[in-house]
C-alpha cells in the first residue's frame, strides 16, 4: 500500500488492530473503488468501543450529497480476521454504492456482498 494512502487511513485515528484490517482492504480495493472513496473529502472512517463509547461517531455534514461513513465497532476485534476484513469490505462497499444497489433493482445487501467478494473479502460461510 502506498505511503499516501497510510497516510491518509492515519487521519481516522483508528485503532491499530483495526487500521491494520483497513489498510489490508484498502490494499486490495480496485483504483477505481480506493479513488472514489480517498477523493471524497467528506468520507468518514471511525472506530468505536460499543461497551464503552458514549456516542457513536457521525460524519459532518457535507456540501449537498450527504457525507458518507464507516463506523466499525471494535468488538471486531475479537472476530477472527477474515470476517473483520469481509466487513470491513462490505461497509466500504456500501460508502461506495452510497447504499444503494448496482441497478434500481438490486439489494444494496447483495450488492455489498458481491463487491466485497470480487475484492477478495467473501462472506464467510458460517456467522457465528
Ligand atoms: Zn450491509
Amino acid at each position: 500500500m502506498s505511503v499516501e494512502l497510510h497516510r491518509w487511513l492515519r487521519r481516522f485515528n483508528l485503532d491499530e488492530e483495526i487500521h491494520a484490517h483497513v489498510a489490508a482492504v484498502f490494499a486490495r480495493l480496485p483504483a477505481s473503488v480506493r479513488d472514489d472513496l480517498v477523493g471524497d473529502p467528506a468520507f468518514l472512517l471511525a472506530d468505536y468501543d460499543p461497551t464503552r463509547a458514549s456516542s457513536i461517531p457521525v460524519a459532518s455534514p457535507g456540501r449537498g450529497l450527504p457525507s458518507r461513513s464507516v463506523v466499525l465497532k471494535r468488538t471486531l476485534l475479537f472476530r477472527s480476521a477474515a470476517f473483520a476484513r469481509y466487513i470491513i469490505a462490505h461497509e466500504l462497499a456500501h460508502a461506495h454504492l452510497r447504499n444503494r444497489g448496482r441497478t434500481d433493482q438490486e439489494d444494496p445487501e447483495l450488492a455489498a456482498d458481491s463487491l466485497a467478494a470480487d475484492w477478495g473479502f467473501p462472506r464467510p460461510a458460517r456467522i457465528l
